[in-house]
Order: C-alpha cells, then structure tokens, then sequence
C-alpha cells in the first residue's frame, strides 16, 4: 500500500514538471532526464539510511578527534558502495579543540545551575575557574557606553535576541575579544538560536590575536534572560565559571573525494559538497551530515537513472568547516591549477528543512558582495543568474524553483573567492536554528521526504550543469 501511494506521488510529481511555454528551451531539453533523476531520488531511502548510519554508528565528530578519522574511513567506504570512482581522502592539518569539564552557576543572588557550553576554539578558565560580577549588555554599543570603568574585572553576557543568523553570531565570534578590550575576565553570550529547551548553542569564536584572550561560553535563552531580569531589578548579579578545555593544532584529517566521471569532457568538474565535521554535541545530523548525504545523494540519483553526464561530478566531503575552514581553504590550495575547470562549486550547509531553491554567489556578487565590483561583472553575474534562472521550471515540482544572488557555503567560500561560480542550497531554516550547534541536532528530526526533494532539487541541478551548453561564469 506504501509502495503504490509513493509510486502516484512520483508519477504525479514527474507530471507536474512543464513543457515551459515560454523563452526556456534550455529547461525543456533536460526535462526528460530531471523526471528520471526525481524518480530514483523519491524512490531511494539509501541516503537517508546512511546518515542514520553516520549519526548512530560515528555520531558527533569534531575537527581532529578520533570519531572524525572513523566518519572519514565510513565516508570512502559508503562513497565507493554507492558506485563513485576515484573515491579517495586529501590531507589536510586541522585543529582540535577537545572540551573538558565544564561547571557554571549564579552565587548571587541566589545560587542556579546554569546549562552553558563553551565555544569551539576558547581558552579555559584558570584552574578553579573563575568568580566574579556579571554585567549584562544588550548590543556593543552598550558594551562600549560602559567602557572600562564598567565592565574590568567582570564577566559579560550579552543578551542578543536572535534576529536571524548572520545578524546575531557577532557576538559570538568577537564578543570576547570586545569585551577583553575593556579588561573583562570571561564573556557569556546567549545561544545563537530561535529555541531553546535547556539547549545551549555552541559555535566557534576568533580572537583579536592583539587583546588579551579569555574564556568564553555560550548560556541557554533561559538563563541569559533570567540573568537580564536580575540586572534589570538590580540585583547584582556574581557567578562561578570553570571551562577546562584545550586546543591541539595541526592534527591530520581529511577532505573525503570522489567522482563520476565525466562521458564526453571529464576535465570540466561540477563539485557537490557538504562538510563531515560537526560540533562535539548531538549527531551533526543536521550541520552537516545531511548535506554530504544530500550531495552524495544526488550523484547516486544520477547514477541509478542511467545518465552519463558529460562533464564530471564530484562530490565532496569537507573537514574543518566549523572552527577553521581548513578543508576549504586547502582544497583551494590542492587544486589550483584546475580552478578554472570548476563549472561550480555547489554547498548544502542549511539543514533538511524543505528545499526552496538555490544562491548563486558569483563574481563578488553573492556571499563576498561588496562595493568594489565593477559594473562589468555585475551585469556577467546578472547574466549567470539569468541562465540559473532559466532552469527553474524543472525544479517547480519539488516547490524549489527560486534562484536568486546570495551564498554559497564556508566550505566552497576559498574556492568562489578564485572566481568559481558557487551555488548554496536554499533551505526552508525555520527548524534549523532551533538545533543548529545543540545536543538536539539529532538524526530522529530528518525528516525523509524533505530529504529525498533535496537529494532530488541537487540531483537536477547538478546535471543541468553538467551538461548544459554555457556555464555560469
Ligand atoms: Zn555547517
């Protein structure tokens, strides 16, 4: 009975991808193909099932830990057992930041346990932690009102309702060193999420290499607001923080590589990443474990509809996206000579909320906007988005039909700044904030279908580039 409800959804999925009216031949020529490709992704649990694997049997595994070297050796054997050639690992050297014991609670005015994780990359408390005043601020601005006179000597906490990612993690990158400025000891910041239940939000933080570095944790929303109410009712407010962790630089990892390879002009690459690190809590199910899945997904959905792309499709796993870039930036650094053979550098790093379409980050246009491009290549982006767009019909079945200038990913990121077309995956993130960097960011809220249209919308599009007569740059 599941069986042929699935089969009359595929059938009427396939249908409802149209002959375009309009000016869009170029979609209608891969209309054939993108039906096959939807086909084998709606119809395939493998992917799916092998981040379960990844999830139950690895689990979370940050840059340089043991757990990370097993996900890399799972990495080449699932690659190699879903029919990708020259599967191999390029080395890269990589931090590891190893989290020790970690203790926090209020002494004033009354004593709470707080829930707090330290941020990837921070320097631990001196041994029996450290006891002091808390100051809570609102914005930098009201950090640099108080200025020394308030703020030396103390731990701040900043308490930032979250408002969107990119405009909120500030303060967890440089809000210590900001605060270290003005002689703080520690800072806190609230979790950068939409949610919580307990949950705090790690991510990692970068220090001014030119101000003192201190210890600094990430608090839950609940305990970063009951903190604000205290000062707001006068309360002073003392804690206890103890953080023992270390940093091992240079620890070797891996980018994990392999490929179909191409039938007609095999040097012309199409590269479909995510990035195998994840944060030290949880599964990474989520961030990332999903987008290597969605993106090794997709090569197989090629592979199990019969196609034979002309260009070669590579699918990338990289190491170090969470508190380094190592992968990415070395990437760029192993393949340099072949950077202009790149037809795009494609990321998946938003989650498994549903599919909605894709960023095109090109020619500073996108992730590296900035002031400096010149007319020219803006209106050469302009045109590469033009062309992107003219493939939306196919993915109109999926609801994923949306192209627009925007992001790629961290990992892509060195890459794309070489002048490589980059492509992000537009997720539908309502739910990715309320996990993103928790011990919540478990397989159990993959939800199957949403990864499926993924694995479809990236399997689609992959192919088009792969095959289709200009390129994007
Ligand atoms: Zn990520």
């Amino acid at each position: 009975m599941r069986a042929m409800i699935k089969a009359v959804l595929v059938a009427s999925l396939i249908q409802m991808i149209p002959f375009a009216a309009t000016a869009q031949e170029s979609a209608d020529r891969f209309r054939p193909a993108a039906a096959r490709i939807l086909g084998a992704s709606l119809q395939s649990s493998t992917a799916y099932d092998q981040l379960g694997e990844l999830c139950d049997q690895v689990g979370n595994r940050i840059s340089g830990s043991e757990r990370l070297d097993q996900a890399i050796a799972w990495a080449v054997k699932t690659m190699k057992a879903d029919g990708l050639q020259n599967v191999h690992t390029e080395k890269i050297l990589v931090p590891y930041w190893k989290r020790g014991v970690e203790k926090a609670w209020t002494t004033s005015p009354q004593r709470h346990e707080l829930s707090i994780l330290g941020l990837g990359m921070s320097v631990p408390t001196p041994t029996g932690g450290i006891t002091a005043d808390v100051v809570v601020v609102g914005s930098f601005d009201e950090l640099d009102k108080l200025g020394e006179a308030g703020v030396k000597g103390k731990i701040v906490l900043y308490d930032v309702p979250f408002a969107g990612y990119g405009k909120t993690v500030g303060y967890r990158v440089v809000g210590a060193s900001r605060a270290a400025k003005y002689g703080a000891v520690a800072s806190l910041v609230r979790s950068v999420g939409s949610l919580s239940f307990d949950t705090p939000h790690t991510g990692t933080l970068a220090y001014d290499e030119k101000l003192p570095k201190i210890p600094s944790a990430a608090v839950t929303i609940e305990n970063s607001t009951m903190m604000r109410r205290m000062a707001q009712r006068g309360e002073r407010i003392k804690m206890h923080l103890e953080m023992e962790n270390e940093l091992i630089p240079n620890q070797p990892s891996a980018n994990v590589v392999g490929e179909i390879p191409g039938s007609g002009n095999p040097k012309e690459v199409v590269l479909l990443s995510g990035h195998l690190d994840s944060w030290d809590v949880g599964q990474g199910a989520q961030d990332d474990g999903v987008g290597c899945m969605i993106s090794l997904g997709a090569a197989k959905a090629i592979l199990d509809s019969g196609l034979k792309p002309k260009r070669t499709v590579r699918v990338v796993f990289f190491t170090n996206e969470e508190n380094g870039d190592f992968g990415g930036k070395g990437y760029r650094d192993a393949h340099k000579a072949e950077l202009g053979n790149l037809v795009a550098a494609l990321e998946s790093d938003s989650g498994n909320g549903p599919v909605k379409g894709f960023s095109l980050d090109l020619h500073g246009e996108g992730r590296n906007k900035t002031s400096t491009t010149s007319p020219e290549e803006k209106a050469r982006a302009e045109k590469g988005l033009a062309l992107l767009k003219s493939f939306s019909p196919l993915l109109e079945p999926l609801d994923a039909a949306k192209m627009e200038m925007g992001g790629s990913g961290t990992d892509v990121g060195p890459t794309v700044n070489e002048g490589v077309p980059g492509i992000g995956v537009s997720h539908d993130t309502t739910h990715y904030w309320e996990i993103h960097h928790t011990k919540a960011d478990t397989f159990d809220k993959i939800i199957k279908l949403d990864m499926q249209k993924n694995i479809a919308a990236v399997g689609i599009m992959a192919y088009v580039l792969a095959e289709m007569e200009g390129t994007l740059r």
